[in-house]
C-alpha cells in the first residue's frame, strides 16, 4: 500500500537546472482518517505532509510541489543568489534529499528550508507563508514533540496574527471567521484561554458569519470548551 502511494518525479531545479528525482504521494492514496482542532489531519497510511516540498539536492532551493516548477526565475534576484552561494559548498547530503518513505523530523527541515526560501521572493503571500508555519505544528505532533510542538504553534499563531492584520483576501474556506478561529484555537492549545475566548468572540462579531456557518458553530463549541475549562480551574479565568 505504502510502496504504491508513493512514486518518484523528475524534476528540474528552475535555478540551478540540476535533474534529479523526488518523491511524491499520489492524491488518490491519501485517507484522511480525522480532522484535528486547527485543521490538522491524522491520515491512515502515508502522510501527504511528507512528501509536500521539494528540495534540490545541488543547490538546496526548496518550495512547495504546486511552487517548485511555476516559480518566475527572472524576478527572484535574492533566490538565484543563494542558489549559487549553495550550490558550492560542498557539505555531505543530508537525509533530506532522500527518495523514498519520509519522517516528520525531515519533513520538518525540508519546510524550514522552503519557509526560508519563500521569505525571499520579490512577491510573498503571507497566507502561503503562514500555512507553511502550521506545517510545522503537525508535523511536530505527528513526531510526538510536545515541546517543538507548542513553539511552532506560538510562531504559527504570530505569522496568521499578522496575516490577518495586512491581507487583502483570506482564503475563501476559511474567510475571516475562519482565520480568527484559527489564531483562537492556536492560542487555545497554548493554554492560553482569554486570549483564545477573545479571539474566538471576535470571530462571533465578524461580518462575514453568516457566510460560514460550519465554522460559526465550532467557534461557538470551542467558548463552550473554555468556560466549562475555567469553571473547573478558576486559576485560569
Ligand atoms: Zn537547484
Amino acid at each position: 500500500m505504502a510502496a504504491e502511494a508513493l512514486y518518484n518525479y523528475k524534476i528540474k531545479c528552475p535555478f540551478c537546472e540540476t535533474t534529479f528525482e523526488t518523491t511524491r504521494m499520489r492524491p488518490s492514496a491519501v485517507r484522511v482518517k480525522e480532522q484535528q482542532s486547527d485543521f490538522g489531519n491524522i491520515f491512515e497510511g502515508e502522510c501527504p505532509y511528507l512528501y509536500a516540498i521539494t528540495v534540490c539536492p545541488n543547490c538546496s532551493f526548496a518550495a512547495r510541489n504546486s511552487d517548485f516548477e511555476k516559480i518566475r526565475v527572472s524576478a527572484e534576484a535574492k533566490i538565484m543568489s543563494a542558489s549559487k552561494q549553495l550550490r558550492v559548498s560542498t557539505k555531505p547530503k543530508p537525509d533530506i534529499f532522500k527518495l523514498g518513505p519520509s519522517t516528520p523530523e525531515v519533513a520538518v527541515k525540508r519546510f524550514e528550508l522552503a519557509i526560508a526560501f519563500y521569505k525571499m521572493r520579490y512577491v510573498m503571500e503571507m497566507g502561503v507563508l503562514a500555512n507553511m508555519y502550521l506545517h510545522l505544528v503537525w508535523l511536530w505532533r505527528m513526531a510526538g514533540n510536545k515541546e517543538k510542538e507548542l513553539l511552532a504553534i506560538a510562531q504559527a499563531a504570530q505569522v496568521y496574527e499578522e496575516y490577518l492584520a495586512k491581507a487583502y483576501t483570506l482564503p475563501e474556506s476559511l474567510g475571516e471567521p475562519g482565520v480568527i478561529y484559527l489564531i483562537g484555537e492556536l492560542y487555545r492549545l497554548q493554554g492560553k484561554l482569554k486570549e483564545a475566548r477573545r479571539l474566538f468572540e471576535s470571530g462571533l462579531g465578524s461580518k462575514e458569519l453568516r457566510d460560514y456557518p460550519k465554522i460559526a458553530e465550532m467557534i461557538r463549541d470551542k467558548i463552550a470548551e473554555i468556560k466549562a475549562d475555567m469553571e473547573k480551574n478558576p486559576q485560569t479565568a
